[in-house]
């Protein structure tokens, strides 16, 4: 992991005031760390902790990481990173089912690619939730022994029904006050495999009355007879969410758990969870403590894992990494870069109001970014011949290109002019419309690093279409020659020599989704819709396009400018060496702007 401090980004991040008020208050100065996540126990017998703060990215592996998770990967690994901490990667994966490997790995990919790690201090901070099952089956027998979990037998629709609602009190279950013993006997038969699914739950007994819906004896622990990944068949009883999530964070000694909002109402039984496995002496203070802010919604995308996962899974688009996706392994092969991301979560903050940010924001950052970070390539998209008839045959000149207009420290490229020459249908027009200033019959335009040309007249195919378009150069204005400005001309035309051209798959990517909020609204009930009638039908455009020869030459997810046309990067998918096929990543201006 890199030591550079990032900048305060300028959008306010509340979070960053809490972390500065808890370091000055010395909130951890005595907290212990034993090396690795443990018990009480296991940390007294550590050291005073490195690490001043410690945060933790804890995605379940059950589907590639979007644009919403890079958010929550800045902000965690950020923070540790300008508050001299450490920020773990937790998989979370108490969920036995839709986890796997290739989930695993995925994540561990994207989140290095953005630019983080997790070695620090010569460990490895790295962990599987899964491997704390044992440790949260102790901490649920220990809330029995303590009277604070009970076997509930009823059915789930039972269970549903007596919960009450926000004016209502919840009803008590008829198995609430059993003995301990019996409650102690019974979860240990649920372990022991001798209960169906679902037959019953292990439940926290805090407060059927409680105005908090989440603190009306939350399940904490269920019976599930599945495979599980990591553990395979050990259990067949697994933890809840709300139940895991706590120790996970109390096990690594985190000081800050930092989550989206819609986690708030679990804040109550995070900290009364947490309160009595410390009371218990199973784990140590200072106890993590929850803090939530505003999930990213952005628009144009769906960023929900049920929704990518339908979107893959019935095939309209090609895989978890199609550069049309909002995954990170998407964007990626998108063009989109870890920079622009950065940027992207330093612009939007991080606050505690939910709030939408236009798509358009997010691809500005990749143009600011990639306006600095990207060369310069000349790249005709919609080819059509043009001829200069004066110029001699079998002959072609070098011409030279910068790199990169902002750095003339990068230099310049050849590139070879000929007789023949690809450039864009769109720069001639037989009948010019008013303010056309490219090729027209009469009229003169540069060649972008060549010669003034002009313009005597197309060719036409049996349909009418145009075919050919003649010119004729005049010699002594070749840029950056003496006489290069004798001519004024006032249009500028970008070309490649057809005789040394590279013709190359590039793909035309648009927005995926047609809408701004995909399935939202717009019943006649202004109810939803399937967000699947959203998809835009053009999202993707193949074509062959004639490239400057160089680009042949371009490195697996190279980046680069085309000229008047956008930013490109070389697929890292689907290139072959020699043979590179080109995404667009985005225009240089904004086609969506109403
Ligand atoms: P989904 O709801 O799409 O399934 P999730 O929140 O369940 O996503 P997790 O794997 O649990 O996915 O997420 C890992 C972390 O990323 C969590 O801490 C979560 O708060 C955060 N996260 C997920 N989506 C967003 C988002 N849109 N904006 C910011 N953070 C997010
Ligand atoms: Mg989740």
């Amino acid at each position: 992991m890199s030591s550079e401090k990032t900048p305060i980004p300028a959008a306010s991040n509340f979070i960053r005031a809490i972390i500065e008020k808890d370091l000055s208050l010395n909130q951890f100065a005595t907290k212990k760390w034993a090396g690795s996540p443990g018990d009480a126990t296991h940390h007294e017998a550590g050291v005073v902790d490195a690490a001043k703060i410690r945060t933790r990215f804890p995605p379940e592996p059950n589907g590639y990481l979007h644009i919403g998770h890079a958010k929550s990967i800045f902000l965690n690994f950020g923070l540790a990173r300008d508050f001299d901490g450490v920020c773990h990667l937790r998989f979370d994966d108490t969920n036995p089912e839709k986890e796997s490997q290739e989930y695993v790995d995925s994540i561990t990919d994207a989140v290095q690619w953005l630019g983080f790690g997790w070695e620090n201090h010569g460990e490895s901070n790295l962990y599987f939730a899964s491997n704390y099952f044992d440790f949260m089956y102790r901490a649920a027998t220990s809330l029995i022994e303590h009277g604070y979990a009970y076997v509930d037998e009823q059915s789930a629709d039972e269970m549903r029904a007596s919960r009450g609602t926000l004016t209502e009190a919840g009803k008590e279950s008829p198995f609430r006050n059993r003995s301990i013993t019996e409650n102690l006997v019974r979860f240990r038969e649920m372990r022991d495999g001798k209960h169906a699914d679902g037959s019953m739950v292990l439940r926290a007994k805090i407060d059927m009355a409680s105005p908090n819906m989440n603190m009306r004896d939350p399940a904490i622990y269920r019976v599930r007879r599945a495979h599980h990944h990591n553990t395979g068949d050990q259990w067949c009883i697994y933890p809840m969410y709300t139940f895991a999530h706590p120790i996970e964070d109390a096990l690594e000694r985190i000081t800050h758990s930092i989550c989206t909002l819609e986690f708030e109402d679990q804040r109550p039984f995070y900290d009364w969870l947490l309160e009595c496995l410390a009371e218990a002496g199973l784990l140590a203070h200072p106890l993590p403590k929850q803090y939530e802010f505003a999930r990213l919604n952005l628009t144009y995308v769906v960023l929900s894992k049920r929704k990518l996962i339908q979107l893959v899974e019935e095939k309209h688009v090609s895989g978890w990494d199609d550069p049309r996706l909002p995954t990170l392994a998407g964007a990626r092969r998108r063009g989109y870069t870890a920079s622009g991301f950065k940027l992207f979560t330093d612009r939007i903050g991080v606050s505690k109001a939910d709030s939408w940010i236009e798509y358009t924001i997010l691809e500005d950052c990749m143009r600011e970014v990639l306006n600095i970070e990207a060369q310069r390539r000349i790249a005709v998209l919609d080819p059509i011949r043009l001829v200069i008839d004066n110029y001699p045959e079998a002959t072609s000149e070098d011409c030279f290109a910068p790199n990169h207009p902002l750095k003339p420290e990068l230099g310049k490229r050849t590139v070879q002019l000929s007789r023949e020459l690809w450039i864009e249908r769109e720069d001639f027009m037989e009948v010019p419309s008013k303010g056309f200033f490219r090729l027209t019959p009469g009229g003169m335009v540069r060649l972008r690093y060549g010669y003034v040309v002009k313009c005597t007249g197309c060719e036409k195919d049996a349909d009418g279409n145009i075919t050919v378009v003649h010119c004729e150069y005049l010699p002594d204005t070749k840029s950056g020659t003496l006489g290069s400005d004798s001519v004024k001309v006032k249009g500028n035309i970008h070309w490649v020599s057809v005789a040394h051209a590279y013709a190359a798959e590039v793909r035309l990517y648009d927005r995926l989704f047609k809408e701004a909020h995909p399935g939202e609204g717009r019943q006649a009930d202004g109810g939803d819709h399937d967000f699947l009638a959203d998809i835009n039908p053009d999202s993707v455009k193949v074509i062959t396009a004639q490239l400057e020869q160089s680009l042949q030459n371009a490195a697996l997810e190279e980046r680069f400018q085309f000229e008047r046309h956008g930013y490109f990067v070389a697929d890292k998918k689907d290139s072959v060496s020699g043979k590179p096929v080109f995404n667009r990543t985005v225009t240089l201006r904004d086609a969506w702007q109403k």
